[in-house]
């Protein structure tokens, strides 16, 4: 059926500014990792995204390798940006990146020149446009020279392929390099996306403020540590989540009963704050406005609705913050 936004979307949403840019992105944004590859059926995928983008998301954030299989995430979103978005692509804000291993041989992996330039082409005809708003290397590449790297992200924003250039993964000191060399460049680093979570909090340790003093924006991905930090672990796992799906990154042997203690525990605070665990780990990130968006998965809209809700109730009160850090240690 043909596809129209609903007209109330932006009166939903919260947009935050990216770091010192122009850009503004809004406050929860979707990530295609999960639920958009060919294992997915394709009408849940559409639902997915009009549900996101009717409740004021514009930001669905992808990569090269994103599926199963590596690509097909991007090839599916661009069929339902054909079928469904075509009229609004300027209401969206498109990401993608090259990093991890894509192809086969020496080009097809890390952070060359070569290998960066030649993904972004391939991404850009799998999802049919012109340019991405947003083009991220995925991860540092231990081999290559930042100046390299960097350099073909600057190149890649000069031949309009790409809007703004970002970088993932970065720790704290090689962020600093590449936002100095990118800046040196005159194509200033936009964003830095991070995993970030109450689960995962080695951003705390200077990466946010180097990012801060940057004027280059964040957002975190996996905030709720993968479904974790949410409610669907705690009677068990069940059959339709990520633990019971074969992932490598989530499986039940993650859920320890250690994790699964705290789990419990923040769960009762967020019931004692009068909102879901999913919601109060979303607002957490968000605290203290360091972070300017939280990247979501979800395999449902009523997951959405979950994350966009939260935005009600985003404040804590000091003693909670002390009793979700006693919590964690
Ligand atoms: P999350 O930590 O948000 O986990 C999402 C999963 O949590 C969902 O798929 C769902 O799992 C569960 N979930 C979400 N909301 C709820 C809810 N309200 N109640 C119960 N369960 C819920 O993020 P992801 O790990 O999926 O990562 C998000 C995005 O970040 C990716 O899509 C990708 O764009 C990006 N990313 C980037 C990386 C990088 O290296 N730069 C690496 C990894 C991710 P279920 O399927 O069980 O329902």
């Amino acid at each position: 059926m043909h596809y129209l936004p609903d007209a109330g979307r932006y009166q939903q949403m919260e947009y935050r500014r990216c770091g010192r840019s122009g850009l503004k992105l809004p406050a929860i944004s979707l990530g295609l990792w999960h639920n958009f590859g060919d294992s997915t059926l394709l009408e849940n995928s559409r639902n997915l995204l009009r549900h996101a983008f009717d409740r004021g998301i514009t930001h669905f954030d992808l990569a090269n390798n994103y599926g199963p299989p590596p690509g097909s995430a991007e090839e599916n979103f661009g069929r339902i940006l054909r079928e469904d978005f075509y009229a609004y692509r300027d209401e969206l804000i498109i990401s993608s990146k090259a990093g991890y291993t894509m192809w086969d041989g020496p080009y097809g992996d890390w952070g060359s020149r070569k290998y960066l330039v030649s993904s972004l082409d391939q991404s850009l005809k799998r999802m049919g446009l012109e340019y991405v708003d947003i083009f991220y290397h995925h991860r540092p590449d231990p081999e290559t020279p930042l100046e390299e790297t960097m350099g073909a992200l600057d190149h890649l924003v000069r031949q309009g392929k790409a809007l703004y250039a970002a970088i993932s993964n970065y720790p704290a000191d090689l962020a600093q390099q590449a936002i100095a060399i990118l800046r040196d460049l005159g194509t200033p680093c936009l964003i830095h996306q991070p995993k970030y979570s109450m689960f995962e909090r080695t951003p705390e340790d200077g990466l946010l403020e180097v990012l801060n003093q940057g004027g280059v924006g964040s957002i975190a991905f996996s905030p709720l540590a993968g479904g974790m930090l949410t409610d669907r672990y705690l009677q068990g796992v069940p059959q339709d989540s990520r633990a019971a799906s074969g992932s490598r990154f989530l499986n039940s042997d993650q859920l320890t009963e250690e994790k699964m203690a705290k789990v419990r525990q923040l769960n009762q605070l967020a019931a004692d704050r009068g909102q879901k665990l999913s919601q109060m780990a979303l607002a957490w990130v968000l605290r203290g406005d360091r972070v300017t968006s939280v990247l979501i998965g979800a395999s449902k809209t009523s997951q959405i609705d979950d994350a966009v809700e939260m935005l009600a109730n985003r404040q804590f009160s000091e003693q909670e913050l002390e009793q979700i850090d006693a919590i964690l240690v």
